[in-house]
């Protein structure tokens, strides 16, 4: 097996679609071993009839300490190893504004969001971390760019990002020398990304209430991205080979913004 990633086993969260999905096919094309905790059974199908078994497919919630574990457990079961994990299933929350939204919808849509967000990528480190310190892996965290601007959601999903920034410096931090821990930040791009049942969002996708035109004109490099488009740093990060320095890097995927953060651009450029 060639590739970037050959023979490492890599364990993503929410794989079954969008960005999880396309970071699967990308760690397949480069060699890897590739384990999915997801909570959709349709989508766990289509990956096992897809990609039979180079992907172990595990149905589970990141809510759940235990669901973790045995994802993990299957992983290590099929592949013998865990090389890498990849922390990347969440909610967005369509921009829900603290002065538009109920509070009592408000304090249940952040119990939700944050359970998803924040608590599911710390029971996945938690499950994966013993055996990552045994490999001298590698976790990978999908962050936003609302881990560094407003306006990116509401302050749910804001502050879970900003939140889940917090997360990869601590466990750069804890699990050095073993371990190396980043993030990765994309920007706007088509998927199932869906809202908290408690704001009514779980049937509405990012696509209901962000259309491409709108995304890529916000975007310095002004082109909508594709899931596929974000993929390569996240290869880069997980390989041993391309990747013995970096931890708690978070690396800004976002087509420019950062040039000038969020700020809507209409009329202000003409390419
Ligand atoms: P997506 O909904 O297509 O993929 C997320 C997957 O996670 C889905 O397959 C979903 O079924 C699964 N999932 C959701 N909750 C789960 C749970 N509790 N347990 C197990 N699986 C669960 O969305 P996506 O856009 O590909 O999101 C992937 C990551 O990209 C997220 O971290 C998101 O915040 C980030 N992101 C997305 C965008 C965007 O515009 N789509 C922009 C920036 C960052």
């Amino acid at each position: 097996m060639s590739g970037r990633l050959a023979g490492e086993a890599i364990l993503i969260t929410g794989g079954g679609s969008g960005l999880g999905r396309a970071v699967v096919e990308r760690f397949l094309a480069e060699g890897a071993r590739v384990g999915v905790l997801e909570r959709s059974p349709d989508k766990l199908a289509r990956l096992r009839d897809d990609f039979g078994a180079e992907v172990v497919a595990v149905q589970g919630d990141v809510r759940s300490l235990d669901d973790n574990r045995r994802a993990v457990a299957a992983t290590v079961s099929r592949f013998g190893k865990l090389d890498g994990f990849v922390g990347n299933a969440a909610l967005w929350d369509h921009g829900a504004g603290l002065l538009a939204t109920d509070g009592d919808r408000l304090a249940d849509g952040f119990d939700e969001l944050f359970a998803v967000n924040v608590k599911g990528y710390l029971l996945g480190a938690k499950a994966a971390a013993a055996e990552l310190v045994k490999s001298q892996g590698s976790m990978i965290f999908t962050l936003s760019n609302a881990a560094f601007y407003p306006a990116g959601g509401g302050p749910l999903y804001t502050a879970s990002k900003h939140a889940a920034v917090g997360l990869i410096r601590q466990l750069a931090y804890e699990l050095a020398p073993k371990v190396r821990v980043n993030g990765v930040a994309p920007c706007g791009m088509a998927s199932d990304l869906r809202g908290p049942d408690a704001l009514g969002q779980r049937d509405l996708t990012i696509m209901d209430s962000r259309s491409p035109e709108a995304i890529r004109s916000i975007l310095p490099l002004q082109f909508f991205p594709e899931p596929a488009d974000f993929t390569g740093p996240f290869v880069m990060l997980a390989s041993r080979a391309d990747n013995r320095t970096l931890s708690g890097v978070l690396i800004n995927a976002d087509a420019g913004l950062a040039i000038r953060g969020i700020r809507h651009v209409a009329g202000g450029l003409d390419l």
